[in-house]
């Protein structure tokens, strides 16, 4: 199984990720958690990055892509995964498209949580992240069990930099105006499916499991 998770940045793509991760033991792949790893790791690639996220800009595709398709050859991919992130572009997506079918493989679903701009901002500024694991949290929608730490790894939660409401906003216009036209993409390769974001996580993933079954 290889699934797409699409939607504006807080639509919830990372939260229904681990839940469909878990329930078909596949690995959650989140391009944002690498380049955080990198980050905090201070590798090359980091030092890139963290130059444009901090701005609310996309990594450039030449380096996202060959990052990608690099950890979706690794073992654990054999079997699927789930993408948090990627592609952004419809140049990452064609790439994508690309390598896959050099293998005669395909993506099975792009999952799309549909959500108002007007409800992001309030996402984006209660999120609270786990940079260990890669668990998110809200502080009123979806609070950990003991405030501040990560049920999962019991890891300090964090509020990541580019949450910031100017930082959101710029990663909103982004969104559409680069990573939107992703939904016609992939409503055209026949493979789009959109749930309602706007309900809560536990009916939200309700709605996608629906669609995977
Ligand atoms: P969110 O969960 O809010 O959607 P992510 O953790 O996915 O945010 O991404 C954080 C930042 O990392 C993005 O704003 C962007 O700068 C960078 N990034 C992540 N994935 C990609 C990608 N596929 N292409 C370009 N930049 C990316
Ligand atoms: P994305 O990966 O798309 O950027 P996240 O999964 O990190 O989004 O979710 C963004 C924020 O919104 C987090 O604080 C998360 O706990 C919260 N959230 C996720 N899904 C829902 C939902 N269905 N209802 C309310 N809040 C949600
Ligand atoms: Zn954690």
């Amino acid at each position: 199984m290889k699934i797409i998770m699409l939607g504006a940045p807080g639509a919830g793509k990372g939260t229904q990720a681990v839940k469909i991760a878990k329930e078909y033991s596949i690995p959650h792949v989140s391009t944002g958690d690498i380049f955080r790893a990198n980050i905090k790791n201070g590798t090359e690639l980091g030092k890139k990055a963290k130059s444009y996220m901090d701005k609310g800009q996309l990594v450039p595709d030449e380096v996202t892509i060959e990052m990608l398709l690099k950890r979706i050859e690794e073992d654990d991919c054999g079997g699927g995964y789930v993408l948090d992130g990627f592609p952004r572009t419809i140049a990452q997506a064609e790439s994508l498209k690309k390598s896959l079918e050099a293998k005669k493989q395909k993506i099975d679903y792009a999952i799309n949580i549909d959500v108002p701009d007007s409800a992001i901002v309030e996402r984006m500024s209660g999120r609270r992240s786990c940079p260990k694991c890669g668990a998110s949290y809200h502080v009123s929608f979806n609070p950990p069990k003991k405030e501040g730490t990560c049920d999962n790894c019991g890891e300090s939660l964090i509020q990541r930099d580019d949450d910031k409401p100017e930082t959101v906003e710029k990663r909103l216009e982004v969104y559409h105006e680069q990573t939107k036209p992703l939904v016609d993409y992939y409503d055209s390769e026949g493979i789009l499916k959109t749930v309602d974001g706007t309900k809560t996580t536990d009916e939200v993933f309700k709605a996608i499991a629906e669609v995977l079954k």
